[in-house]
């Protein structure tokens, strides 16, 4: 049976960071639904255009197109073993979306970490990311800083503040996060998929917390 994980928690928290760690020890793809909009914005698709209507305000992208994405990239064959799920779901119809799709792979959902850290800490940690152009690895001028400013460690890609990690955009996001995306807290819980795990801590903190969920 494959293995499915979604990594449920406001922006900003460390989803991204964790998944890649995770995705390492653990074998499975990290499929984070913002960094293939970003992939889709620039080869300048139709759905990159579109996406970045959204994107561009802070709000969420229609939930069709989004389900669409998400269907075509966890039908490729490196997905055969599950997947490690980052930035979707972000809406219980999303959810459900995911539900029904992974019943097709004989799949469901395995384990739900929600990570959570208070707004301030949310707050500096987008306010000091910077992100690589190729292959989307985040880091931090304060806590995580590349080994050379503005340029990644792992491609040597140029590292650019995404726009929508303006301070104005982020209150929207984190406004759209407890709006839209809270509710699959409860809808997780209810399941009894969901583990909550403290982000406020080190990276590596966080990351072994994380493997121990996966490991129960
Ligand atoms: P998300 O994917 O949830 O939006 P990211 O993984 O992109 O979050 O992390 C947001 C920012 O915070 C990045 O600059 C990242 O380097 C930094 N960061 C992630 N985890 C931690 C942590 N545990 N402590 C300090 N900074 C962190
Ligand atoms: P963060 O890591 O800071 O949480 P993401 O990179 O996951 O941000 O997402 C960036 C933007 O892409 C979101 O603000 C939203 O506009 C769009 N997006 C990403 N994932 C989804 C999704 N599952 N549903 C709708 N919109 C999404």
């Amino acid at each position: 049976m494959p293995t499915y994980i979604v990594l449920l928690g406001p922006p900003g928290v460390g989803k991204g960071t964790q998944a890649k760690l995770i995705a390492e020890s653990t074998g499975l793809p990290h499929i984070s639904s913002g960094d293939l909009f970003r992939e889709n914005i620039k080869n300048g698709t139709k759905l990159g255009k579109l996406a970045q209507s959204y994107i561009i305000k802070g709000d969420l992208v229609p939930d069709d197109v989004t389900i669409d994405m998400i269907r075509e990239r966890l039908c490729q064959s490196d997905c055969k073993d599950g997947a490690l799920l980052d930035g979707f779901p972000r809406t219980t119809v999303q959810a459900d979306a995911l539900a029904n799709l992974l019943s097709e792979f004989n799949g469901k959902v395995n384990f739900v970490p929600y990570i959570t850290a208070s707004e301030a800490v949310l707050l500096e940690r987008l306010n000091g990311r910077w992100t690589c152009r190729a292959q989307g690895h985040v880091f931090h001028e304060k806590y995580n800083p590349p080994q050379k400013i503005g340029v990644c460690d792992f491609d040597q890609s140029q590292l650019y503040q995404r726009d929508d990690d303006k301070a104005e955009t982020v209150t929207r996001r984190i406004q759209v996060y407890f709006t839209q995306t809270a509710p699959l807290i409860a809808y997780y819980r209810e399941r009894g998929l969901l583990t909550e795990v403290n982000g406020g801590q080190p990276i590596d903190k966080v990351t072994a917390n994380l493997l121990a969920v996966l490991r129960k």
